[in-house]
């Protein structure tokens, strides 16, 4: 009689709990070795004064990948999935509107009369493009599994060539082609951020974000909090007898023959499994670790790498009735703002944020009374501002800002705060130069071109997560895992 295969996975983030799920239904004997005292990652929580904050990622898209993931291993869903309408308010400098994004196309053009004559129309013309690059590469670019480049550019050229000329067209073009108004220009290319570029210098082949976002499944949060997803993970995994072994750090790895042969943490202590999955990041485990020349620090520092997030958490004694659910606050100087905010050696001066009141749906989050703020402001990372001793300084800039702008004296009601610098982030999780979404995803950092999901040159190493394929955010991590999950069974199958 064999014996069900070992699998070891390093980090206990969404693409290491996702893998974890579908792996040990389908036979194997995994175990999860984490840095932290929890699990999740990146997608983690706060509890603190009566308050309870998300992390970080506070909605979605593509809200189906975690039905796919719940119906493969045959289980309900273990939260409840909640639809966001409106999708998020936009608040611009300088504007007395406040603009709330829906789906609903009809409403939308509403929120805009004055600014864009017939949006409705507009904005159907535009997202027809966009449907169609969505869906002609979701399977040929996304959702596949690449051993070469070769076979990269082989799928690639499947794709429709209509779509070729918006790849020498930037978003931001693309957007001016179809809309007059500087505020729905902005708003539509906000998304471009997401991907670790700005709308000026990023391809028009990415508005298919705008489709995901307001036609085809829109954004998606969890009641009771984005934890919910990890808590609700954690007792499959449990009934699956999935051993997580926390506040422990894989610091070394040995290698024979091209295979991984064991984990060392910095204890000293070895793990050995037969199959081994690392969801700390692709690239910078490589380097660090696997010695690889073509992710020295040298070489990862000239890779293109998503913003650094400077994030607030903030308990206020009160109910703020200027500000809903996920509300962005944007300056009125976006082109300057974007060409500088990647590659400024000084934190932000009027700088742009996102604001996530998850006590407006949710009130278990927070005190009778009160409201808990999570505020987001992406900077440059710490490549480009390596030391942000004066943190200070723009959680101050930030919250003169907002009370001004809700009108509400946040600072005066503080009743409990945190705040996370890129440097601490880049700590607690290993997240190369603090970049908050790990590699961007620029042309030349996607499918083949993307640190791969199997190893290289170890045949029982793959890799799942932010910054190896088919890229980040959380339902692109639980692609990754099902990505590794066909790998795996086809290379290592169990019994
Ligand atoms: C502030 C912020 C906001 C975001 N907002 C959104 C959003 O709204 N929507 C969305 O879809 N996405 C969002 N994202 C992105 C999303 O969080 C990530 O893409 C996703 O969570 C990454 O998951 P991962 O599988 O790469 O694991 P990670 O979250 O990177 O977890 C990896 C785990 O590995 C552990 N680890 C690393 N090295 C070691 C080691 N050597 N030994 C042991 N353990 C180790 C780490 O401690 C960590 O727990 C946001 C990210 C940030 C930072």
């Amino acid at each position: 009689m064999g014996k069900n295969k070992e699998v070891l996975i390093v980090g206990a983030g969404l693409g290491s709990l996702a893998s974890a799920l579908r792996l040990s239904y389908s036979g194997y004997k995994v175990k999860i070795i984490e840095k932290q005292s929890i699990a999740g990652g990146r997608l983690n929580v706060i509890k603190q004064d009566g308050f309870t904050f998300d992390v970080g990622p506070s909605f979605f898209s593509m809200s189906y990948e975690f039905v796919e993931l719940f119906k493969s291993i045959g289980e309900p869903i273990p939260f409840e999935l909640n639809e966001l309408n409106p999708l998020y308010t936009v608040n611009i400098a300088g504007s007395n509107r406040v603009f709330q994004i829906y789906k609903d196309l009809d409403r939308l053009a509403e929120e805009f009369k004055g600014i864009e004559n017939d949006l409705e129309s507009k904005i159907r013309k535009y997202l027809k493009g966009a449907k169609e690059i969505f869906h002609d590469t979701e399977y040929k670019v996304v959702k596949k599994n690449f051993d070469s480049i070769l076979g990269f550019i082989l799928s690639m050229a499947t794709v429709p060539m209509k779509h070729l000329p918006k790849l020498f067209r930037t978003f931001w073009q693309e957007l001016e082609r179809h809309f007059e108004s500087e505020e729905v220009k902005i708003i539509f290319s906000l998304v471009a951020f997401f991907l670790g570029a700005t709308p000026f210098n990023t391809p028009s082949v990415y508005n298919l974000l705008n489709y995901t976002e307001l036609e085809h499944d829109g954004y998606w949060n969890v009641k009771g909090g984005m934890y919910k997803i990890v808590e609700g993970i954690l007792g499959l995994l449990d009934k699956k007898g999935v051993e997580i072994i926390y506040n422990t750090e894989i610091t070394s790895v040995s290698h024979r023959n091209g295979e991984l042969t064991s984990l060392q943490d910095s204890n000293g202590y070895e793990y050995k499994a037969d199959v081994y999955i690392v969801n700390a990041d692709a690239a910078w485990f490589r380097g660090k670790f696997l010695k690889r020349a073509k992710y020295t620090e040298e070489k990862l520092d000239k890779m293109e790498w998503t913003l650094a997030p400077f994030t607030i958490y903030l308990g206020v004694n009160g109910k703020i009735p200027g500000i809903h659910h996920h509300n962005y606050f944007l300056g009125d100087n976006f082109r300057d703002y974007a060409d500088t905010i990647f590659r400024s050696t000084v934190a932000p001066k009027k700088p742009y944020y996102y604001v996530n009141v998850a006590s407006k749906s949710n009130p278990e989050c927070a005190p009778e009374g009160c409201e808990n703020l999570f505020i987001l402001c992406p900077v440059p990372d710490l490549r480009i501002k390596p030391n942000w001793n004066d943190g200070e300084e723009l959680v101050n800039e930030i919250l003169d800002d907002l009370s001004e702008r809700v009108k509400f004296d946040i600072k005066n009601n503080i009743l409990t705060k945190v705040v996370y610098t890129p440097e601490k982030w880049r700590d607690m999780f290993n997240l190369y130069k603090g970049s908050g979404l790990g590699l961007a995803h620029g042309l030349n950092q996607i499918g083949a071109f993307r640190p791969s999901n199997k190893d290289e040159e170890l045949n029982n190493l793959y890799y799942v997560g932010a910054s190896t394929t088919p890229g980040t955010g959380l339902p692109i991590v639980v692609i990754g895992s099902k990505l590794i999950h066909e790998r795996i069974i086809h290379e290592h199958p169990t019994i």
